[in-house]
């Protein structure tokens, strides 16, 4: 596929940078993500990879758009409460951009499909909001041996990661080998979140997926970054891989078949 005249002038901001250029715009506009979850974090992500031309986009999400929702799920509006907040943002989309092909999942993800959805993509981004989901989307692609770009929010404290298969990186349950006590592990349902917060790590979460889809810059496979917005502290800590890790050991060649 080669870009059309009506490509070259939408994805021209895209295109100027050397680390893309027109071979890269190619590349975006042939590539499939996955995003698990239309919410907080899912809305931005779904929106800018649209925008800068992510060409297959699949959405997962098994909830209803309620009004408590809105302050900061921006994907959808006040008219859409009641309506699946995959329809909704799969609507949003084909308004953006017609050159992206949006597939709307409304089911929950389960043991059952996520195998097949993880499967059909290259890039998984996880914008769930609880830690059982984390982990299934951790775990199913890993085994699929696909990137995984997760984020987390509470409060006014974010997270982003990127998990990559490799022997020289750590998987997600060699940092959170059990669900943590910290304040992460809350949901925005009892602890709150300021509404902006998604907008700030739903970005982060996209440029890192153009990054790894197009291999450039520095990758996140093997830190975490944090932020603190209220106090303005942002820390890049290394994950190391754990011998002993009871998920990924095993695939390494080390640990109980
Ligand atoms: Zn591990």
């Amino acid at each position: 596929m080669s870009l059309t005249d009506l490509n070259l002038e939408r994805y021209s901001r895209n295109i100027l940078l050397p680390e893309i250029g027109g071979t890269g715009q190619e590349k975006l506009l042939n590539s499939k993500v996955l995003v698990v979850g239309a919410g907080g974090l899912g809305s931005p992500v779904i929106m800018y990879l649209a925008a800068l031309g992510i060409g297959n986009i699949t959405i997962v999400d098994h909830d209803r758009i309620e009004l408590s929702n809105l302050q900061r799920q921006i994907i959808h509006n006040t008219e859409k409460i009641g309506v699946f907040k995959s329809d909704s943002a799969a609507n949003f989309v084909n308004k953006l951009n017609p050159d992206v092909n949006v597939n709307s999942i409304t089911e929950k993800l389960s043991i059952k499909n996520a195998d097949k959805l993880i499967n059909h993509n290259d890039i998984v981004v996880d914008g769930s909001d609880n830690f059982e989901t984390r982990y299934l989307i951790a775990d199913k692609a890993f085994k699929n041996s696909r990137t995984l770009v997760s984020a987390a929010i509470t409060k006014y404290e974010g997270q982003i990661s990127t998990w990559k298969r490799g022997d020289k990186y750590p998987c997600f349950r060699c940092l959170f080998p059990k669900k943590p006590i910290n304040n992460l592990s809350g949901n925005c349902s009892s602890n709150g979140v300021i509404g902006s917060l998604g907008g700030f790590l739903g970005s982060l979460q996209a440029t890192e997926v153009v990054k790894e889809i197009l291999e450039i810059g520095e990758s996140l496979a093997g830190y975490i970054n944090i932020y603190d917005i209220l106090n303005n502290n942002f820390r890049k800590i290394k994950v190391n891989v754990d011998q002993n890790c009871k998920f990924c050991s095993k695939y390494r060649g080390y640990g109980n078949k």
